[in-house]
């Protein structure tokens, strides 16, 4: 079954306080919207996320999203509803079987409850978590109650909210040509139209983030989270050295930098991200480039080093890892580094889908002491910091 997610994040959110509606502010550093996509971007069996944002926040939702593959974000509505009908839309481009509709404010969203929603999506149209309601329920009117109502059959209703693709795609166009769009949920669209809803467990950890009270509580909360999904940390180094053969470019960090020379390699002889990639292995035990990439073997020839950093990039992502941080010092006479360090950074960012902040790449000369001080190549150090579950 291909699911396909789509997360609403088009709301104004100004219950939460701040400047920023609050799915774009930050929480245990990175914006909430990040932890969510993250959350569905690692689980293998979501085929693509799709998010609706709000017009005038596109360059929050870029700087929420650095380094992570996405499509371009939709562009919401004037309600929820009208958002999620645009979100399911642009989801149609990718022909899937089912779509998951998530609130981007519930970062906390496990892989259990998407797995669960999905498990049951093979015998149901459509399914939401739900919780049972614990305390007593009143109805009151002008402060006094009128009667007890029975919690039995109450659920809090959570997401992410599955639903057979072309079944709710059809159900939010009838809704919509009915004139109506103010439904707050799309479990709502699927019972306006006849579908029967079922409900799988939810998690009390799933809360919706509402008021700056949920938004601080939630930064300690999502720590503690962070830690046990990854409570194995990690550190590798890697060092690489390349001499300066007949050229007018050397490849540093993935961006190609005219100098009056080349470095001489099997590959481009790109020497940081050489050692970046032994940096990467070193943390998870897998050997090192040679390992993977062996000079003796004809096919990486003239190869882009972004492929030897993919490697280490994958063999973390199989084993469940995320890249904490990423630090690298290039060692030359020449050629200058600094006026491409953004480049080079934006660059990183997208092999290791991490945000900018997360990488920092410094350069230094030797004094003109030793092999490098005397221009006969370039030099790399590279430590990275990974976290394992
Ligand atoms: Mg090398």
């Amino acid at each position: 079954m291909k699911v396909v997610a789509v997360i609403v994040a088009a709301g104004s959110g100004q219950r939460a306080g701040g400047d920023l509606p609050k799915q774009f502010q930050d929480l245990a550093g990175k914006p909430i919207l990040r932890h969510t996509l993250e959350a569905f971007l690692r689980n293998p069996n979501i085929a693509a996320v799709v998010t609706v944002i709000a017009a005038g926040f596109e360059a929050h939702y870029q700087r929420a999203i650095d380094g992570l593959s996405l499509p371009a974000p939709v562009l919401g509505g004037a309600t929820r509803q009208e958002s999620c009908a645009k979100g399911i839309e642009a989801a149609a481009a990718f022909a899937p079987d089912a779509v998951l509709i998530h609130d981007a404010a519930r970062p906390f969203v496990s892989n259990k409850i998407i797995n669960d929603v999905i498990a049951k999506l093979h015998e149901a149209e459509a399914v939401i978590p739900g919780l049972p309601v614990a305390d007593t329920m009143k109805r009151a009117d002008g402060g006094v109650i009128h009667e007890t109502v029975s919690r039995d059959s109450l659920f809090f209703v959570q997401t992410p909210q599955g639903f057979h693709f072309e079944k709710m795609r059809s159900a939010h166009q009838t809704i919509a040509l009915k004139g109506i769009n103010t439904l707050t949920d799309d479990a709502a669209v699927a019972e306006a139209t006849g579908m029967k809803v079922h409900i799988v467990p939810g998690e009390a950890a799933n809360r919706k983030l509402t008021t700056e009270q949920d938004l601080r509580e939630a930064a300690n909360r999502m720590n503690q989270h962070d830690f046990k999904r990854h409570s194995d940390i990690r550190i590798g180094q890697g060092i690489d050295f390349h001499t300066f053969t007949a050229g007018n470019s050397v490849w540093l960090c993935g961006v190609e930098i005219k100098h009056s020379h080349s470095l001489l390699g099997h590959s481009d002889a790109d020497v940081a991200l050489h050692a970046l990639t032994d940096a990467l292995l070193g943390a998870i035990g897998e050997g090192d480039i040679g390992t993977h990439f062996p000079p003796s073997d004809k096919q990486w020839k003239g190869a882009k080093s972004e492929i030897f950093v993919a490697k280490a990039v994958s063999l973390i992502a199989a084993r469940g890892g995320e890249i904490g941080n990423v630090d690298i010092t290039i060692m030359a006479e020449a050629p200058k580094v600094s006026p491409h360090l953004e480049t080079m950074k934006a660059a990183l960012s997208q092999m290791l889908h991490i945000s900018p902040d997360r990488i920092a790449i410094k350069a230094t000369t030797t004094e003109k002491m030793g092999a490098l001080g005397r221009k006969e190549g370039m030099a790399a150090l590279a430590t990275a910091l990974v976290k394992l579950p």
